[in-house]
């Protein structure tokens, strides 16, 4: 199936003709004198109708398609490709239809843009395998020429890796407006590869309790810490990250004791940091503990008091859910938040304006977090099992 065919030697677009034009080339299609465009075959002119319209293509004679020719191609495929197809004309970038080099035809062949001197745009509606999308994609660039991907939601399955990202776009699109929008972008050198390098300085506050040990000597005791990648892209939301508990599986998978002393390690120095400026010293960690609670196993993270002729070990529960991203305090670090954050590396067409995400009064953060955090607090021994009080 094509949308545009030759008729001695010229290409004609189908969806372009006059209603006229278009009885009369189905006349000379039925005489055997219109040739799609790909195989030279003689094509046969025809419409289907589609969303509303009558989008008109053509395809080979019923049985004549060369063995292995993709003929499936569906009105929604043809739609896409044809506000591609348009859409570029129309900003007066040289673009071909089903037009391709050696061994291999694109939806739509870009000639010079701001992207590059060449491009083939390929839109794929239908599941195609990562590896098959490899294969695709070096075959046009053996021809020195790099591909615009511009797949169905969910269309593309497996992994594409960075190797192939960096050198050739590849987007998803819900609808034609929006493919042809993302082909302009890529053209007119808007489009960019984002690698999410920004992201590994994302602003972070801690969220920690001042524990006013009986020992006499005040200290902090970590309880996670919030992330802010809402501050850098607006497609992104504020981010919780505990330090002193963690479920015992992630992504179906059990997360060892090491596992899970690196997740409570990712970020405590935020919680350092902000110990540093109140001056307070911050609690001592423990290697994690598995605990079991009512939804089943989890890690925590113990901390005991800094005060060597003390160490009371303690742990503070309570508090879940999304109140505990609008903390009011400070941010007091910037942290990688990349292996928190989950994105990709990928295209981007523009921006997402960054956005000031909501957060609680601090009389309202007290009532809420800070209240019924203190009275969850609970000391659960010392160091070394010794109360230095029964000494
Ligand atoms: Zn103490």
């Amino acid at each position: 199936m094509a949308c545009s065919a030759f008729i001695d030697g010229k290409r004609v677009i189908g969806a372009f003709l006059s209603d006229q034009a278009w009885s009369e080339l189905k006349k000379l299609s039925r005489e055997r004198k219109v040739l799609m465009p790909d195989t030279k075959l003689p094509a046969i002119a025809k419409t289907v109708r589609w969303n509303g319209g009558v989008t008109r293509f053509f395809s080979h004679f019923p049985g004549e398609a060369p063995e292995g020719y993709a003929s499936k191609e569906s009105p929604a495929h043809t739609a896409r490709k044809l506000a591609i197809y348009s859409r570029l004309i129309e900003l007066g970038i040289p673009a071909e239809l089903e037009a391709g080099r050696d061994d291999w035809r694109a939806d739509v062949l870009v000639g010079e843009s701001a992207f590059s001197p060449e491009l083939a745009i390929e839109v794929q509606l239908t599941k195609q395998s990562a590896q098959l999308t490899y294969e695709r994609t070096n075959q046009r660039y053996t021809s020195g020429v790099p591909t615009l991907w511009i797949f169905g939601h969910g269309s593309s399955t497996g992994h594409l890796g960075m190797d192939l990202l960096h050198n050739n776009p590849v987007f998803e699109a819900v609808s034609e407006t929006q493919a042809a929008d993302i082909a302009q972008a890529v053209c007119t050198g808007q489009a960019f590869f984002n690698d999410r390098t920004e992201l590994a300085y994302t602003p972070a506050r801690p969220i920690a309790l001042k524990v006013n040990c009986k020992c006499g000597k005040p200290w902090l005791l970590p309880v996670g810490v919030v992330l802010l990648p809402n501050r850098i892209r607006g497609d992104l939301s504020p981010i919780y990250v505990s330090v002193s508990r963690t479920s015992s599986k992630r992504n179906g998978r059990a997360v060892s004791p090491s596992g899970a002393y690196n997740y409570f390690h990712r970020y405590l120095f935020v919680v350092a940091e902000a110990a540093k400026k109140y001056g307070l010293p911050v609690g001592f960690d423990h290697y994690p503990e598995r605990a079991y609670v009512k939804s089943g196993a989890i890690h925590i993270q113990r901390y005991s008091c800094p005060n060597i002729r003390c160490r009371r070990i303690m742990g503070a529960y309570g508090n879940k859910g999304a109140d505990l991203t609008w903390c009011p305090v400070p941010i007091t670090a910037h942290v990688d938040a990349r292996p928190v954050v989950g994105v990709e590396s990928a295209w981007l067409v523009a921006w997402p304006a960054p956005y000031n995400e909501s957060v609680f009064t601090t009389a309202k953060w007290r009532e809420h977090f800070i209240l019924p955090m203190r009275a969850g607090l609970v000391c659960t021994g010392t160091v070394g099992g010794i109360d230095p009080e029964d000494l």
